[in-house]
């Protein structure tokens, strides 16, 4: 990072926790290299906290924040303005600086969770979504334009299924994809798993644990027993590289995806919608991130 000044510009993320995040190492490398005169640095913050820090940093002219887990969807309260994509799906990882102090939701989740997908044909096929918080809203508005055949979210919580089917329902359906959640805690989830070509992972299970142990593979181990060779795991956590659940399908010869690519696409598009510039250096802040996690 060049030095900061007294002309320096706060740019970050709130979350909780945000001590695992390469947001600042990536972020940081990206505005050294544009000569953007912004430091990025990532505030733990609690969800009773989070509406009144947003809009402070709003007041003393802070230039862009990202919003992580898991406060996606509470962020929406300290928005005066949506973009078309985080309004109808009601969930916002990067908010843009409006004037008279005012903040506009935005989601770039979206487009930087399609990226790792681009070169995959998933026509007609099914797709598990594990989780119903608010990065799976952007998975899902993500793979609706992928021509699938049904997404299945799992979910430990029934309330949390219903709230997501209900929001997401109307999204899928104009898109001709049907949606459905199924709670792993009543229901046998093996023959949605062995019907799967792309299974992703959206809940924090498997986050800053080196450990092979049960807690930290999504559904437990027994479940992936009832993969193929031929199924996809797409992990949207990043590190440790790779995920405990990662590695089982490594070992079934998966195609495996993290979460590398899309923290990295996501983040350049928050910067383009930050600062107006088309040219963001994508391969540095994906050089920066790595180099960082092999530290
Ligand atoms: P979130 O809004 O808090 O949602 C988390 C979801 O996971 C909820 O549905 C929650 O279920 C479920 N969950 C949490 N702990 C669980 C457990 N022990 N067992 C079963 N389900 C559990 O979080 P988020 O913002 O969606 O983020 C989720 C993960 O994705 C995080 O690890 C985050 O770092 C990662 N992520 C990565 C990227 C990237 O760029 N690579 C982008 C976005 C998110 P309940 O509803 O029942 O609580």
């Amino acid at each position: 990072m060049s030095t900061i000044t007294g002309k320096t510009h706060l740019v970050g993320l709130l979350g909780q926790p945000v001590n695992h995040s390469l947001s600042p190492v990536m972020h940081n490398a990206a505005y050294q290299e544009m000569g953007l005169d912004w430091c990025y640095l990532a505030i733990p913050c609690e969800k009773s906290k989070l509406t009144q820090i947003a809009k402070t940093l709003r007041l003393i002219n802070c230039k862009g924040l990202n919003i992580t887990i898991p406060h996606k969807q509470e962020i929406l309260k300290a928005c005066n303005k949506f973009t078309e994509i985080a309004n109808k799906i009601q969930a916002v990882n990067t908010l843009i600086p409006e004037n008279h102090n005012q903040w506009i939701g935005a989601n770039t989740d979206v487009e930087g969770f399609l990226m790792p997908l681009k070169n995959q044909d998933l026509r007609n096929k099914r797709v598990i979504v594990i989780g119903s918080g608010g990065s799976a809203r952007a998975v899902v508005m993500g793979l609706i334009t992928l021509k699938l055949k049904q997404i299945t979210i799992i979910g430990r919580s029934e309330n949390s299924l219903k709230i997501f089917i209900n929001d997401m329902k109307n999204i899928c359906s104009k898109n001709n994809t049907s949606i459905e959640g199924v709670n792993n805690q009543k229901l046998d989830v093996t023959p949605y798993i062995q019907e799967a070509s792309l299974i992703i992972n959206t809940t924090p299970i498997g986050m800053n644990k080196k450990n092979n142990v049960e807690e930290n593979i999504p559904l437990g181990y027994a479940i992936w027993n009832n993969i193929s060779n031929k199924t996809i795991l797409y992990d949207l956590i990043y590190t440790p590289r790779p995920t405990s659940w990662l590695e089982i399908g490594n070992k079934k010869n998966c195609l495996t995806i993290d979460g590398l690519d899309m923290l990295v696409h996501q983040g350049a598009l928050s910067i383009k919608l930050w600062s107006g510039f088309d040219n963001v250096p994508v391969e540095t802040m994906k050089s920066s991130a790595k180099k960082h996690l092999m530290v």
